[in-house]
């Protein structure tokens, strides 16, 4: 079975699974990891993987670059039903706080980033059982 270590750290960006951050301390050797954010441990192979290129930066950046592609996107057309939906469940009343409003559109756009890498990873893996 091909695992993470198998394709190399070089062209991957790693998140911890619990958190979404990149700060994740990885041990080739013994194969486990943890973050150094949230405290989180586990194998490498947990870790939420996205292929990237050296050109897109980071880790970190990589993250950074995708959540504000969305945050763009929900600016654009999405944010009325976002609100409604915030609204609908509780998150915010009237008045509303354009601060904390911004607050959420970040959290669900960093939210959305961390699903589709790991949807990705989980495609992935789904691959390679195949
Ligand atoms: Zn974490």
């Amino acid at each position: 079975m091909v695992t993470a270590n198998d394709n190399g750290f070089t062209d991957k960006a790693y998140f911890c699974p619990a958190c979404g951050s990149s700060m994740v301390d990885i041990q080739n050797i013994t194969d486990s990891t943890n973050c150094k954010v949230c405290g989180w441990a586990g194998n490498t192979q947990d870790l939420a993987a996205m292929p990237f290129s050296q050109e897109m930066g980071s880790p970190e950046q990589v993250l950074k670059n995708l959540t504000l592609d969305i945050r763009g996107f929900m600016s654009k057309g999405f944010s009325l039903e976002f609100i409604q939906l915030l609204r609908k469940w509780g998150f915010v009343s009237e008045p509303l706080d354009p601060k904390e409003i911004a607050r959420y559109m970040g959290s669900i756009a960093k939210g959305l980033a961390l699903g589709l890498i790991e949807t990705r990873q989980e495609i992935e893996k789904e691959n390679i059982q195949a």
